[in-house]
């Protein structure tokens, strides 16, 4: 056992808290916000896991990490074996421990957790992650098998297909990935912003991945510059894992107004091509003073606190449930909330109120009130007659939600689909048409990124099998 202190020691620990950036400074630029354990903070907190036998917390963690035995290696102060276990086991783990919900996964599970706080199995992931990535001339190089001579294709860069494409690299395939955008990650580069998830971190993960031999096209729409046909024809397997990109309508009068975004469009300008942030940057943004966010999920906090970044005075979240319903992390919450967004609970947009010339003015609203739990099992907003109201806003962005493109399957009829418009695929990822997996968003809707990257990883295992 590496860890030095008696069980009765270890329990007297404390949890460790992640330092932050002040959140008058961090609400104007796109610094992460988290900043990071130092070594002894970490090590103490290794210290705090008392090594179940049964190991609850690796039940919890949907890849199934080897949570106690890195946290003792960590604990141990022996990070190159930490970082050997922890990189086995997750792909992608530097981004895991920036932006998975712990506390509804490992931590969740952790024992630790039944009397006190768990462990911070999520900080402690990060730390070790990071301290690989910046010491990698210490860490063994992957070693790969001799090539099989099989080819895998793969559709959609995001945490799935990247996931999957790793796992296959290790076994000794051929793996091209495509990628409909000019730049790799998915949701992780064009969706979560910087001040959460830097973008270096997203490019030494890809760059491991070349380094074992994938190939990665970008600029490559699978449904217009090739088909799955094409694509069945070249490669052994194909991996779909092109996310669910779609938004979803609103469909209240006003959509079409100048200043109303969809979540995805507003994050992609900022995070990919930089509007609002770089003089310089072609693609424009409508910075607006005041900015009202429908929806209160991650892809929300991620909309309204990146507005506030870009100079908003009012920055707004409006939710037609209460506080305690909004699926968003709590983290995220708070941190929205220490850097001045503003949350109006209770209220439905009825209406996008426009000027004139056609630019959003402000959004009409009704307030809700609480009745008896819907099919989801939260309680259903019910609204309050008479109850409308407008709130002044130049910009709009719409984040309630978004949905499978149909731009790859329609061209795929053999490909079956479920009447959202997601793939169905079995436990591996097995879809209607042989030697074609699918994984990720795409078939189970929006998730999170370690669901797809355990689908990645099945999936891999299964196309390992369908090839041999
Ligand atoms: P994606 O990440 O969507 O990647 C799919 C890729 O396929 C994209 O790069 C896309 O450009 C490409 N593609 C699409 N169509 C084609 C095509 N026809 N041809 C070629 N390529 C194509 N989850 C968490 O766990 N924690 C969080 O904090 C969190 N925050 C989020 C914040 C935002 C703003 C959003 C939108 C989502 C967030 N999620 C979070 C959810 C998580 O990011 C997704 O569940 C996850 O990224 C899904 O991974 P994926 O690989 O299936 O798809
Ligand atoms: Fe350690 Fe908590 Fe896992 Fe137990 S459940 S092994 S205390 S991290």
């Amino acid at each position: 056992m590496a860890n030095d202190l008696s069980m009765k020691e270890r329990l007297a620990l404390g949890r460790v808290h992640m330092p932050e950036l002040d959140a008058a400074i961090r609400s104007r630029n796109f610094e992460e916000v988290n900043r990071g354990l130092g070594m002894e903070e970490a090590v103490r907190e290794a210290k705090r896991c008392i090594q179940c036998k049964h190991r609850p917390c690796v039940e919890g963690c949907p890849v199934g990490v080897s949570i106690p035995e890195f946290l003792d290696a960590l604990a141990a102060e022996n990070l190159p074996e930490a970082a050997r276990i922890l990189q086995g086991d997750n792909a992608l783990p530097a981004v895991c421990g920036r932006v998975c919900p712990q506390e509804t996964q490992c931590e969740a599970k952790c024992v630790r957790g039944v009397k006190g706080e768990p462990v911070a199995i999520g900080y402690l992931e990060r730390f070790v992650a990071d301290w690989a990535m910046a010491n990698r001339e210490k860490l063994a190089k992957t070693e790969l098998p001799p090539s099989t001579g099989k080819k895998v294709a793969v559709v959609g860069c995001g945490p799935a297909g990247l996931t999957a494409a790793g796992e296959l690299a290790r076994s000794g395939h051929g793996v091209t990935i495509f990628e409909a955008l000019h730049d790799t990650g998915g949701v992780l580069r064009y969706g979560i912003p910087e001040f959460r998830l830097p973008k270096e971190i997203i490019d030494v993960e890809v760059s491991r991945l070349v380094e074992m031999g994938v190939e990665i096209e970008c600029n490559v729409i699978v449904g217009k510059t090739l088909t799955l046909g094409q694509l069945r024809e070249e490669f052994d397997a194909v991996f779909i894992a092109n996310g669910a990109g779609l938004p979803t309508m609103l469909n209240i009068p006003g959509e079409n107004l100048k200043g109303v975004y969809s979540a995805n469009e507003f994050l992609t300008r900022v995070n990919l091509m930089e509007a609002g942030r770089n003089p310089n940057a072609p693609t424009p943004i409508i910075a607006g003073r005041q900015v009202a966010v429908i929806g209160g999920g991650n892809t929300a906090m991620d909309c309204v606190r990146t507005a506030r970044r870009l100079g908003a005075e009012r920055a707004m979240i409006v939710y037609r449930r209460g506080e305690t319903e909004m699926p968003a992390r709590v983290e995220e919450i708070k941190h929205a909330k220490e850097e001045g967004v503003e949350f109006v609970m209770l209220t439905a947009p009825l209406e996008i109120v426009g000027t004139e010339d056609g630019w959003v003015a402000a959004l009409r609203c009704q307030r809700m009130e609480l009745g008896p739990p819907d099919d989801s099992g939260r309680r259903k907003p019910v609204p309050v007659e008479g109850s409308d109201f407008d709130l002044p806003a130049e910009v709009v962005v719409n984040a309630v939600g978004t949905r499978a493109n149909p731009l790859l399957t329609a061209t795929a009829p053999a490909l079956e689909l479920n009447r959202w418009g997601n793939i169905v695929a079995d436990e591996d990822g097995a879809t209607s048409i042989p030697g074609v997996f699918a994984g990720g968003d795409m078939v189970r809707g929006g998730a999170t990124v370690i669901l797809a990257m355990g689908d990645g990883k099945r999936a891999a295992a299964a196309i390992g099998k369908h090839l041999a």
